[in-house]
């Protein structure tokens, strides 16, 4: 049996930046305007759906890997509920009447046209405002969000010693990077992983920053990673993994060249040590890897 996922297929770990602003636009187009029938048929949502039962959906926001369902209940009130896919979230599309759940089903949405079934996220809960300011207080500027601000992504860099492959892992420095991204923005602008943040530089910054947001639009638009040069423009459907350069590859798609791969924070890291050389020392300093 083919399960149906929405967003791209998971090449691993935790969805990227463009699967979630994928779903904000796929169930802004499907689920906002008429009224909802929320539920939690697994029942540990059952408090949120509870209150969002009936609601209008107004909007739903993208914020890096978080997204923000704008609801309007029948009481009129304005309330927020917060996803995380985490790990293992889902959600799958429905049709309209949806079957009959199965398995740990946090939440169920139906609309006249449209349903959407979340299974296991991280987070599933309603925050109120003060909740939000601290949730997006935490988190660095989203590439893929009008509003981002790519000084503060400059700045962030700027201050940490960290390495640039473990500083784009960080949620307060770039909002919606993970690791596949992270290893193919760093092939793209031929960045040593191992650099420290800091020594990056403005303008190679504001070029990683470019690259990132641009690889991230074009996942939203294809609704999958295909960061690999000429790859997007081909109409054959692209397997796992071959349309990316360096990320769980053998062999560079650039240059041919063995892949490396490296445990680092606890997510593998794989570069191009042809294409991403280590930045050229002083002769007076003797730096090691
Ligand atoms: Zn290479």
């Amino acid at each position: 049996m083919v399960i149906r996922t929405e967003g791209p297929a998971r090449t691993c770990g935790v969805p990227e930046g463009h699967t979630i602003h994928r779903l904000a636009r796929d169930h802004r187009r499907k689920l906002t305007g008429g009224p909802l029938v929320v539920s939690s048929p697994q029942g540990r949502a059952a408090d949120a759906a509870a209150v969002l039962d009936g609601g209008v959906l107004r909007d739903v926001d993208a914020f890096g890997k978080h997204l923000l369902y704008r609801f309007v209940t029948t009481e009129g009130d304005q309330r927020t509920l917060h996803v995380h896919l985490g790990l293992f979230g889902r959600f799958r599309p429905r049709r309209v009447p949806p079957p009959q759940p199965r398995g740990q089903l946090r939440l169920r949405i139906v609309g006249a046209r449209h349903a959407a079934d979340l299974s296991g996220p991280t987070a599933c809960a309603l925050i109120d405002f003060a909740e939000e300011d601290a949730l997006l207080a935490r988190l660095g500027p989203d590439p893929l969000r009008a509003d981002a601000d790519p000084t503060r992504f400059l700045a962030a860099l700027a201050r940490r010693r960290i390495s640039i492959a473990q500083a784009l892992m960080d949620q307060s420095v770039i909002a919606g990077v993970g690791n596949v991204y992270r290893a193919e923005a760093l092939h793209a602008e031929r960045i040593d992983p191992y650099l420290p943040a800091r020594e990056l530089g403005e303008e190679r910054a504001a070029a990683l920053w470019a690259r990132i947001a641009e690889q991230l639009a074009n996942g939203v638009e294809d609704n999958r990673i295909v960061t690999a040069p000429g790859a997007r423009d081909q109409p054959v459907r692209v397997r796992r993994n071959e349309a990316v350069c360096v990320y769980r590859r053998s062999a560079c798609w650039t240059c041919g060249g063995a892949i490396s791969s490296d445990k680092l924070a606890g997510r593998v890291l794989w570069w191009c040590p042809a294409c991403q050389p280590p930045a050229v020392t002083a002769p007076s300093s003797s730096a090691t890897r």
